[in-house]
């Protein structure tokens, strides 16, 4: 398949390259350029502009940071928008905004282009290993045309649903419930360890039991050996999607007092920690704040 590729970030690049070694024909852009290098090397070509890399594509897809960056990516005489030709699909990774997702279905519609939300769960180490779990949405025939690529880069496809911006509103409750999980380990992990019990000893009862499943297991390691740096998925990302899911609980009129505590304790920890951490850092401000 022809497909343009947009965005070399943590995600992107491994994404990408599992597209290229599957046998696609990708063409990548990125904001910095540079970025480009190992996927020309791997066989793909590289774009000057987002319009140069989605003209003539069936497929092209986004994994940028955040709304603001797909809506610049988009726009503009050198845009996604006025190079992708009408028929063919965008399918977008990143995770952003309900509102936007609506935007941007509009954008397309407007065109005859079409539109597929497909945000994914799992963090650049699965994406290296083509393990993503992909959460999509759109038209069942684009999710069809959509499914080599999928194949190609994720370990299972969840439909949600015709209407694109579901998936972003599941990948925003996903991530909710994920840094959630976090915080209830740091808290029960600072409890256990001032009263004398070693965090891996609670973490291997807890996830030899009642808490076994990939969240626990392995942000639960993250937090037993205080691996925050490098980061995986950043704490600013992770304010970002906070700030997400509040956007669409407000809309919703939905209370969700959890969300402004996660957000509270990621503010401390890039106020204390700096931008670079990874958002289970949020585990050493819990650790902080019971005086470890
Ligand atoms: P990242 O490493 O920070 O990469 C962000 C990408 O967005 C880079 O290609 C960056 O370009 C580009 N970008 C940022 N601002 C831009 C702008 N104004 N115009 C054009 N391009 C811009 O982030 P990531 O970890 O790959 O995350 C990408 C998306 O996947 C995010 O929506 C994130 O929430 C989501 N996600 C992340 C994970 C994870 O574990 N990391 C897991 C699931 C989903 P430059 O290279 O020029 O900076």
């Amino acid at each position: 398949m022809q497909v343009g590729f947009l965005g070399l970030g943590q995600m992107g690049a491994p994404i990408a390259m599992n597209l290229v070694r599957a046998g696609h024909h990708v063409t990548v852009w990125n904001r910095s350029p540079e970025k480009a290098g190992p996927l020309v090397a791997l066989g793909a070509t590289a774009a000057k502009t987002p319009k140069d890399a989605a003209a003539g594509k069936e497929v092209v897809m986004t994994m940028l940071a955040d709304d603001a960056a797909l809506e610049t990516v988009l726009s503009g005489a050198e845009g996604l928008l006025a190079g992708l030709p009408a028929g063919a699909l965008h399918l977008s990774m990143s995770t952003i905004g309900v509102a936007t997702s609506e935007r941007v279905a509009a954008l397309h519609a407007e065109r005859g282009q079409r539109y597929v939300a497909a945000p994914v769960f799992g963090r650049p180490e699965a994406a290296a290993a083509a393990k993503l779990f992909v959460v999509a949405a759109g038209a069942p025939a684009d999710l069809e045309t959509a499914a080599p690529i999928f194949a190609a880069i994720g370990q299972r496809v969840f439909t949600v649903s015709n209407t694109p911006a579901a998936a972003n509103l599941v990948k925003l409750c996903g991530n909710f419930m994920i840094l959630s999980a976090i915080e209830a380990m740091a808290e029960a992990f600072a409890l256990a360890q001032k009263g004398g019990v070693a965090k891996a000893k609670l973490l291997e009862v807890l996830t030899g039991s009642l808490f076994d499943a990939p969240i626990y297991r392995n942000y639960g390691a993250i937090l037993v050996e205080e691996r925050f740096r490098p980061a995986g998925f950043t704490a600013p990302l992770g304010l970002k999607d906070m700030r997400l899911v509040g956007q669409a609980a407000e809309a919703q009129r939905v209370a969700m007092p959890l969300l402004s505590l996660l957000r509270d304790h990621l503010l401390e920890t890039l106020a204390k920690e700096g931008e670079d951490i990874d958002w289970s850092g949020i585990g050493r401000t819990v650790a902080r704040n019971a005086g470890l």
